[in-house]
């Protein structure tokens, strides 16, 4: 997946997914859905708000929150816009859309367009709307009062009085990364191995930035603080008709231009303060509604449910592509340039997806023709205005490593060609044969993909980058880097001497100014320093001379561990390995099929994509454990380590005792999922049924534990549990109610036991 979506301004067609016959899951550890509500979104969400939803006065929440021990009331500090995905996701087996309307202040067209448009946001929610009724208050009846009594016991028993201690607030993180700091030399980017070192933001906000001046976008101490790790390039989205007039061909197109681009503007000057460049993603051209080619019946290319592509083999869409970039880096000069994905991501031209055959104009050509073609239409237009702009063509999704080569030999003499560094090495994990595709700390690039794209761009003098993630992947993107700094170093170190010119570092995912980010640094000089050699720099200079070694054998107990993670897509996307503890346990199955990077359910079918589930289990159980030992080898290092850098070497310990809880529980749910199954099994024996009964209470008393942990650094650092393009997947008042539901599965199975034994007797 890369895939960031951007609202489709003035388009008010799109409609909410219709609501499927599925009924939503119950949450039977609260007495109704109103209480999960009010639980769920408590301090997340203004409270006058919650009580529109409700329909009842803010009083009666706080009353009923504070029957069930929640922590006192705290206004929120953020907008709806940066936690929007994060209150979908926790209301979508609660609220109707209705609900969730009033409750994230979207119209349904708003709301309808943020789940089409936004970064796979409706795929991540399972392409399913579950029935649920609507929620109102009513006063807790005897019953009621019975269960939030016992609730908040669990609270009060559980975790005392650190309830009530204060947290640092969510997105507190912004604060740290927007201060600039009047000491450091902004510029310090002259001299490096790589002309190119370009990520993008750790918090930057979907949607349409530009449009709306995000002022979280790229502020001026994160812009420092790349800069310091050497960082000389960022990248945001743009949908290239809202960037640039569409003449008289297409007069709809271009609407807000103006103000987007004295934003772009604004942003990078702002940027070459730093010594940065701002690059623009292109996956153009859009699909258009099939009105839009009503009068244009010759432009429509192959369609895909009510959107058709602009057929590019057409001379007019082809100039307008061309036209439209002219006119954008004439007007913003100074851009870094572009990057593009041709072969994937939201269906732009006739091959984007493949089906170019069904387009009667595409068909008489080959897909190389198609990409190459495409490519060039965006290069012509870049270079008319701004020759020096760099334009990099990225072979994601271009389809058969055959075609590659085929493609490189078509495109203009000045571009840069980039590929994914790791994809398609051959991995061996608990004894399952594998290939990584992309989003791999795990496995050390570069592959044989890239490397045989990148030797036929080099044939034809073509300059070539590596994408990599630095800092954290979709093995884990809930921590802000991974501190696995050994496959790290040697991932930078294979990189820089690979003769590739630039590195992209991150997808959406792993922006955030970290030792991880520095360590590409590292290897710039001349003579290039050995593996060894750079992170004995890197470990004397955040933990001193004392703190050294501990560092060393912590980053290399880490390393090896996370070797043994049980790479593949299907892990990658659906395992609980984001979301970790926060992942309720469930007593019954959901029946819900795991959706990517959102819920994950109890659907360890789908977690463990080819994985035997005993090797799933034990691969997870192998990284935790070397996470778990690793973080406590770099406790100790913080010990040793001189003030200057405490934050930085306290925030490695923490994210790897963090990874180390998340992976173990992980781990645990597995193995609960498969008990469970067994002892629901009409077919189990009542004697078998007993020891299924008291593995699975041992393990929910192993995930309390886990819970409170993870609690107490979630509470510390606002970075946990958040990644840019699905905000927050928990926040601490979700491992309370992960305890909550632990408990309330521990009284249920106790009964079965009083149940079992009555039936005896
Ligand atoms: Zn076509």
């Amino acid at each position: 997946m890369g895939g960031i979506g951007i609202c489709v301004e003035g388009d008010n067609s799109t409609q909410l997914p219709a609501v499927s016959d599925r009924a939503a899951e119950a949450i039977s550890h609260f007495p109704n859905k109103m209480y999960a509500f009010i639980w769920r979104n408590w301090n997340l969400v203004d409270i006058n708000q919650m009580s529109k939803v409700l329909e009842t006065k803010p009083v009666n929440i706080v009353q009923i929150a504070k029957m069930m021990g929640l922590p006192q009331y705290v206004k929120p500090t953020w907008s709806i816009q940066q936690i929007y995905i994060t209150l979908l996701r926790r209301n979508w087996h609660i609220l109707p859309y209705s609900q969730l309307m009033t409750l994230t202040n979207l119209s349904d067209s708003e709301l309808a367009q943020k789940l089409r448009e936004d970064d796979f946001l409706y795929v991540k929610l399972g392409n399913i709307k579950p029935v649920c009724d609507a929620v109102h208050y009513s006063e807790p009846t005897k019953a009621d009062i019975r269960k939030l009594a016992r609730i908040a016991q669990v609270v009060h028993t559980d975790f005392g009085s650190t309830v009530n201690k204060p947290e640092v607030p969510r997105f507190a993180f912004i604060n740290d990364l927007t201060h600039v700091d009047p000491e450091v030399n902004s510029q310090d980017n002259q001299k490096s191995r790589f002309e190119l070192r370009y990520i993008y933001s750790y918090f930057g906000l979907f949607g349409d930035p530009l449009f709306d001046n995000d002022p979280n976008l790229y502020p001026d101490g994160l812009l420092q603080k790349l800069s310091r790790m050497g960082i000389n390039g960022v990248w945001l989205h743009v949908v290239l008709r809202d960037m640039a007039p569409g003449g008289e061909a297409f007069p709809e197109f271009g609407k807000g231009h103006e103000q987007r681009l004295l934003h772009l503007r604004e942003l990078v000057d702002r940027a070459k303060k730093y010594g940065i460049g701002v690059y623009l993603y292109m996956n153009e051209p859009r699909a258009m509604p099939k009105a839009f080619f009503k009068n244009r019946p010759d432009m429509e290319g192959v369609s895909e449910g009510d959107y058709s592509a602009m057929c590019v083999s057409n001379p007019i869409v082809h100039k307008w592509l061309t036209d439209a970039l002219a006119y954008l880096f004439k007007e913003v000069p100074a851009l870094g340039g572009i990057f593009s994905i041709t072969g994937s991501e939201n269906l732009t031209t006739c091959v984007s997806h493949g089906q170019f055959a069904s387009c009667e104009r595409c068909s008489k050509k080959t897909d190389t023709e198609l990409i190459a073609d495409v490519n060039s239409a965006m290069e012509e237009g870049v270079h008319r205005s701004a020759p020096n702009a760099k334009v990099i063509v990225w072979d994601w999704g271009w389809r058969g490593h055959q075609i590659a080569p085929d493609i490189i030999s078509q495109l203009p003499n000045n571009i840069w060609l980039m590929s994914v560094s790791e994809w398609a090495l051959p991995l061996q994990r608990g004894g399952i044969s594998t290939q990584v595709g992309e989003y791999s700390i795990s496995a050390v690039g570069p592959g044989p993909r890239a490397q045989t794209h990148w030797e036929a761009a080099q044939k034809r003098g073509l300059k070539t980058a590596a994408k990599m993630q630095l800092n954290n992947s979709w093995e884990i993107a809930s921590v802000p880097f991974n501190p696995a700094m050994d496959l790290v170093a040697q991932h930078c170190w294979n990189l820089a001497s690979s003769g590739v010119n630039g590195l992209m570092l991150s997808w959406s995912l792993g922006g955030y100014p970290s030792m991880n980010l520095l360590m590409s640094k590292m290897f710039d000089r001349d003579p290039l320093p050995s593996v060894d050699e750079a992170l004995d720099e890197m470990a004397r200079n955040y933990y001193g001379e004392k703190g050294k070694a501990f560092a060393r054998k912590g980053w290399t107990r880490l390393s090896n561990a996370f070797k043994e993670f049980p790479y593949n897509g299907s892990v990658l996307y659906f395992a609980p390995t984001q979301i970790g503890p926060a992942n309720l346990l469930r007593l019954k199955p959901s029946g819900y099929t795991a959706t990517m990077v959102g819920i994950p359910y109890d659907d360890l079918k789908t977690w463990r994509g080819p994985y035997p589930a005993d090797v799933f289990i034990n691969q997870l159980q192998k990284v935790a454990d070397g996470y778990t030992e690793g973080a406590s080898m770099l406790q100790k290092a913080v010990t040793l380590a001189p003030n200057k850098h405490l934050c930085e070497v306290q925030q490695q310990a923490r994210y790897a005792e963090t990874i180390g809880l998340i992976y173990q529980s992980a781990a645990n749910q597995s193995r609960f999922i498969l008990l469970r199954d067994e002892w629901l099994d009409a077919k189990t024996s009542t004697v078998r049924k007993q020891e299924l009964r008291n593995s699975m209470m041992e393990i929910v008393q192993k995930e309390i534990t886990l819970a409170k942990k993870l609690y107490v650094l979630t509470k510390e650092d606002s970075c946990i549990g958040f990644e840019a393009s699905n905000h927050y997947w928990f926040v601490p008042d979700d491992l309370i109610e992960k305890v909550i539901s632990c408990r309330y599965i521990l009284d249920e199975l106790k009964s079965d036991h009083l149940n079992i034994m009555k039936n005896k007797i």
